[in-house]
């Protein structure tokens, strides 16, 4: 009774159950692949966010160029004008040179007609003494006593008279021909002093120009200084949709190779469940064969028995036949797939190895200028790196600040781990390693000071400052 009782649950549980394993398979596969799809969904947000990010960096170098532009023509028209004031300079410096030059004829002429003057003026004072005192070689009165006639003597003296008078009209011409002289040189010594003030105005503007030459010069280099740090910024941004897009990219992968797995466990879930329900049949019809036997051999007996006319009473010893009713244990308990699949980064500790030995030279999170997005581990240069656990290396190349660098994406983690600085790299984005597989070699690229693993851990694929604390995932 109890062995037929466990047959019939067994035959009518064998249905149910492969439909059951089936279940909980595609239970299983399907919260992995809902979970790779949300990590894909993640990626292709961060991506988006990142793309429109580069599109503001984008706008916002282009904003500067035209800032620049514009800062540009300013300083050309300012040079123009500064050129053009350096021309008036010159000329008005011609201009003051010349009325210097003038000035100077004009003084030479002035003090020459001076000494003539001067001179003239000595001949009259001489002679006009000669005529007063000793009437010099002719006095007046021998030429009024000498005259011969009154006509002779109106001649000598008109003479003398004339002689005097030619002296005096001579001598005021100078005079008036100095006074003229002496305005000339008043007259250009204010051109120059107008000259001059000309002359200082335009040094003023000059200098003016120069100033805001100057300042827009300085604004030129704050332009360009911004235009770098926003170009460094777009960088950066590029730099992660190149990560997030071979993450995305590895994701796909990921989600087929889970697919193509889901449909060969259902092919073999389906091909043990008909395996299992062709046996289950057999041994039902075996059994229903024995039964039959047995009872046609009950059958025979009893007619024997009858013929014999119950010469003897029998007493049916036999016990029911243990028809090898097969027990059907084929306990298939369903594989379990996948068994490191769980999720091992929610507890944290210790999933990932280290990837390198030395010593802790700094910690995780806040340190002097900002925060440090990973651990340092210090040693010797050439010292190996190692790949803290299994997956694909999303990343092996070269940059600026974390030197050379590999990125390794833990999908079964759903982690990714990076190792920064290295002297050498020995795997290339792609590339499946192995928990422990050489990565490279401890170094000192990028911005580093010394020899030194940097190591970070993000949750899911790389982001910009999304290191986390890897203490917490280290064995
Ligand atoms: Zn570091």
């Amino acid at each position: 009774m109890k062995k037929s009782s466990v047959l019939s649950v067994t035959l009518a549980t064998t249905l149910a159950f492969g439909g059951l394993f089936t279940f909980t398979g595609k239970a299983q596969a399907n919260s992995k692949l809902n979970e790779l799809e949300q990590q894909q969904s993640d990626i292709h947000n961060k991506r988006s966010n990142v793309n429109k990010s580069i599109n503001q960096k984008d706008g916002e170098i282009s904003n500067i160029l035209n800032q620049q532009n514009s800062v540009e023509d300013e300083i050309e028209k300012l040079e123009a004008k500064m050129a053009d004031t350096d021309q008036k300079i010159k000329e008005k410096e011609k201009q003051i040179d010349d009325t210097k030059a003038e000035i100077e004829k004009l003084k030479a002429e002035i003090k020459d007609l001076k000494e003539r003057i001067e001179k003239r003026n000595e001949v009259l004072r001489d002679r006009a003494r000669n005529i007063q005192q000793n009437g010099g070689s002719v006095k007046f009165i021998d030429v009024v006593l000498g005259a011969n006639s009154f006509g002779d003597l109106v001649d000598r003296v008109s003479a003398v008279s004339t002689l005097v008078g030619a002296d005096k009209q001579i001598l005021d011409e100078q005079q008036a021909d100095m006074e003229k002289l002496e305005a000339d040189q008043k007259k250009v010594e204010e051109k120059l002093d107008s000259l001059n003030k000309m002359l200082e105005e335009l040094e003023v503007l000059k200098a003016d120009l120069k100033a805001q030459n100057e300042e827009k010069k300085v604004l030129m280099k704050e332009l360009a200084a911004q235009k770098k740090h926003v170009e460094n910024e777009k960088m950066s941004l590029e730099e992660q949709e190149r990560v997030l897009k071979e993450q995305e990219a590895i994701i796909s992968k990921a989600m087929a190779d889970e697919k193509a797995r889901i449909a060969e466990e259902e092919r073999k879930a389906k091909e043990a469940a008909e395996a299992e329900k062709r046996a289950q049949q057999e041994a039902q019809a075996k059994a229903q064969e024995q039964a039959k036997a047995q009872e046609q051999a009950k059958a025979q007996e009893q007619a024997k028995a009858q013929e014999q006319n119950q010469a003897q009473t029998q007493t049916q010893t036999q016990s029911e036949k243990s028809t090898s009713a097969k027990s059907q244990t084929s306990g298939s308990t369903p594989s379990t797939n996948s068994s490191n699949d769980a999720n091992l980064n929610a507890g944290g500790s210790g999933v990932l190895s280290w990837p390198a030995s030395g010593r802790l030279s700094s910690g995780y999170g806040g340190r002097s200028g900002g925060t440090h997005f990973g651990i340092d581990i210090a040693n010797a240069a050439g010292t190996p790196i190692y790949a803290a656990a299994s997956g694909v290396v999303t990343r092996s190349d070269y940059s600026s600040s974390y030197g050379n660098v590999v990125y390794v994406f833990h999908p079964q983690l759903n982690l990714t781990t990076v190792y920064a600085h290295m002297s050498a790299r020995s795997v290339s984005s792609g590339q499946n390693v192995s928990e422990g597989q050489k990565l490279g070699e401890i170094g000192n690229t990028g911005e580093s000071f010394g020899n030194h693993l940097h190591f970070e851990v993000h949750n899911g694929p790389w982001s910009y400052h999304g290191g986390v604390n890897p203490m917490g995932y280290l064995k």
